[in-house]
């Protein structure tokens, strides 16, 4: 069978190119005469392997000197209980937005450790516009703000940055890092689980400013102590050598195609390619506010939700897969992240017009 397309919302499509140079390099890598799933994470090879994907996140994503680079593990839903295990830092609670499923967790988890003031909230409709600052109640005291830009189940993306002045900005950018620019400088932290889009599962990447870290709450495991990984480069034990290499491949991909801005121009065509199609139909819906239509996660709706089991068979015959919206959401989902060719997405657009045409 040739590549389907994926719409999968994590673990995710990973560029063709990547694939297949890990495919060439699997048994012998650079005629070292082993894998780099067999190498000492402590050897040169690897130890090169990861400081240039280190290298080139920094320099794809223009990240300041004064900030770390964490190769971690555990997932984004550790970074739930790790930002505020380190970032409390003594005072009183932090501050977090809820936008959706995944601010809702975080949230969550944060009140194992400390006072939580949610700042604003969307639950009221359903999860489907972020409010805007100035509905937004923020506490000068607060140990930081914690946001979720883009919202992977609900297809909310932020496309401004908050101000918080002296407090530092959290945010979960599991879904949309690498999407397009980000000025790291105005975060104090960013962490991103890797399977959406970066790479493999079982790597979590975390970008903090170096001042942030080394207060630890007490207790704290050695390994939940962001400084731990910082003064190790993360090798204070084994990090996840083959997804870090495999991110290694994309962010090296990335800078051939032009970096971040590149990224950005082709995931605007592709959103808009979907979006102005559900605009002028009364078939499908989406179910965002127009501003805050997400890039990367493009939920939408049959008419008749009766039809959906048929549109996702239509679809899965011509190879267009994991289009299944999450099971707290129902409807459709397609998530067209930067491996998602513009192809894979006309693809979608034209079954859901034939679908349309036969079924409306
Ligand atoms: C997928 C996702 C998570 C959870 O990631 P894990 O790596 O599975 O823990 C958290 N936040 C957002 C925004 C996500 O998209």
């Amino acid at each position: 069978m040739e590549r389907i397309y994926n719409f999968s919302a994590g673990p995710a499509v990973l560029p063709r190119e990547v694939l297949e140079q890990a495919r060439d390099e699997l048994v012998n890598w650079q005629g070292c005469g082993m894998s780099v799933m067999e190498m000492s994470h402590r050897g040169k090879e690897y130890m090169g392997i990861q400081a240039e994907a280190e290298a080139d996140l920094r320099e794809l994503m223009a990240i300041p000197a004064n900030y770390k680079v964490l190769f971690l593990q555990g997932g984004a839903s550790s970074q739930f209980a790790m930002v505020p295990m380190n970032l409390l830092r003594g005072k009183a609670s932090a501050d977090y937005l809820n936008t959706g499923v995944w601010s809702k967790k975080a949230i969550k988890e944060a009140k194992n450790f400390g006072a939580v003031k949610v700042v604003a909230s969307s639950e009221d409709k359903s999860f489907s516009y972020v409010p805007t600052q100035d509905a937004w109640k923020l506490d000068s005291n607060a140990a930081y703000l914690h946001i979720t830009p883009n919202e992977t189940i609900g297809g909310v993306e932020m496309f401004w940055v908050p101000e918080t002045g002296e407090v530092p900005l959290v945010a979960d950018m599991s879904s949309t890092i690498l999407s397009r620019p980000m000025d790291v400088s105005k975060y104090g932290l960013i962490y991103a689980g890797a399977q959406k889009n970066i790479g493999p599962a079982g790597l979590t990447l975390v970008i903090v400013r170096d001042d942030l870290i080394g207060q630890p709450i007490a207790g704290t495991p050695t390994m939940f102590d962001y400084k731990t990984h910082g003064d190790n480069d993360s090798m204070y034990n084994t990090p996840p050598t083959y997804a870090i290499y495999i991110a290694g491949l994309v962010f090296k991909l990335l800078k051939a195609k032009g970096g971040l801005g590149a990224m950005e121009r082709t995931n605007r065509q592709k959103a808009a390619l979907l979006y102005d199609y559900l605009d002028s139909t009364h078939f499908y819906h989406s179910p965002v506010a127009r501003e805050n239509r997400s890039l990367m996660n493009v939920p939408f709706t049959l008419k008749d939700a009766a039809l959906d089991e048929d549109f996702l068979k239509a679809a899965k015959s011509r190879g267009l897969v994991q289009l299944k919206g999450h099971r707290s959401v129902g409807g459709m989902r397609a998530s067209i992240y930067n491996a998602m060719p513009v192809e894979g997405v006309r693809a979608l657009v034209d079954i859901m017009k034939e679908f349309e045409k036969a079924r409306g």
